[in-house]
């Protein structure tokens, strides 16, 4: 499973976009604002269970609310 998440800069709070999969192989991010790398670490990887988790459940009401919408 692939998707974007953001992550928040450690050093600056700007959300960082990182791509799921290529974090959880340890590739490491740089935030747009001040340039501090992150990556997966004992941390961080807490953010991304949650954004996963996150997705999850925003695809389980997508899927149940998916007549309501105009997408
Ligand atoms: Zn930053």
């Amino acid at each position: 499973m692939q998707f974007n998440i953001n992550i928040p800069c450690p050093v600056c709070q700007t959300q960082i976009p990182a791509d799921s999969n290529l974090l959880l192989t340890g590739m490491q991010f740089s935030c747009p604002n001040c340039n501090a790398a992150i990556g997966l670490s004992p941390k961080s990887a807490p953010v991304v269970e949650n954004a996963m988790n996150e997705f999850e459940e925003l695809k389980k009401e997508v899927a149940t609310k998916k007549n309501m919408t105009n997408e």
